[in-house]
């Protein structure tokens, strides 16, 4: 695998291979890397010809600047498991790299409400620094197709709606959410559970399987189930719960009926861990 640090590296690596005719696939990344990420490569490499991994933990998309100090860095370990991938390509930019005049999050597109609720009204500002980055990315790996997890629901939507804003010629590959044996989503946020926090996590996931079983149940209407559930969650001395939802999976309106394509989603903070998760109903 090849370690590039600067877009000139990645634009001369390109001349070399003769990307003209060579079918890129990127995957972008914060690092920390897991089976999750490493899912992404997999599909990458089946669909593309090329395979960029990119590591760069973001400043603009942490809005709490103590989630950002205490992102879990594990650089040799990634570069292992990019390596047994058979990745092509690490991109391992500097922050100066990615924002040549400072990193000030510029807020030029408008995604509405799918950018404003659920993780936009927890997280404000993090998606326009998200998109900020991800299309910089964009434009300097220049991929054919884009591979991100369905595990941040939001964030692959905003960025479909990127790509068709800024008319950007990639195409984006939605994957979905590798999980422990036990039903927690993988996340690079893992490690930093403590055993009491990571036994107590798992019932995030058995949260959103219930809402699965009961939406189907006749006797219970959507918003009973999002009632019932979030209160279930709530109570629990060890979750502090940012948000319980069903929503419309394409445009993440409050749903009007079951026949609509269902996506449940949650967000809790356990034993100081910031974790989310969703799953289609
Ligand atoms: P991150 O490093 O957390 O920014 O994630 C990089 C990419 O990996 C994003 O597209 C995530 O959605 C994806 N990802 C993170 N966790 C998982 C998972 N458990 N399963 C599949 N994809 C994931």
């Amino acid at each position: 695998m090849l370690l590039l640090k600067h877009t000139k590296d990645l634009d001369n690596q390109y001349k070399r291979w003769g990307k003209a005719g060579l079918k890129i696939g990127f995957v972008p990344t914060m690092g920390a890397l897991h089976s999750g990420h490493i899912s992404l490569i997999k599909a990458s490499k089946k669909q593309a010809d090329m395979t960029v991994c990119s590591i760069f933990v973001n400043p603009t998309q942490f809005n709490d600047p103590t989630d950002f100090a205490k992102y879990p860095s594990t650089l040799s370990s990634d570069i292992e498991l990019l390596e047994a991938a058979s990745c092509d390509v690490l991109f391992l930019p500097s922050v100066a790299e990615i924002y040549p005049n400072g990193t000030v999050i510029k807020r030029e597109i408008n995604f509405g409400f799918m950018a404003d609720t659920l993780e936009g009204e927890h997280r404000p500002g993090h998606f326009q620094g998200m998109a900020q980055v991800v299309e910089r990315l964009l434009r300097i790996a220049k991929p054919d197709l884009l591979f991100m997890g369905l595990k941040d629901y939001q964030q692959q939507m905003i960025v479909g709606e990127l790509i068709t804003k800024k008319k950007l010629a990639t195409k984006l590959i939605a994957c979905p959410t590798e999980r422990e044996r036990d039903g927690l989503a993988k996340s690079s946020r893992n490690v930093r559970l403590d055993e009491k926090s990571r036994k107590i996590a798992i019932k995030l996931s058995k949260a959103l399987k219930q809402a699965k079983q009961k939406v189907k149940l006749k006797t219970k209407s959507i918003a009973d189930v999002q009632a019932l559930i979030s209160a279930q969650l709530s109570a629990h001395q060890d979750i502090s719960l940012e948000y319980f939802a069903i929503r419309n999976a394409k445009t993440l309106a409050i749903p009007k009926s079951k026949r609509e394509k269902l996506v449940a989603l949650v967000a809790a903070k356990i034993g100081g861990v910031r974790l989310i998760d969703n799953m289609f109903l």
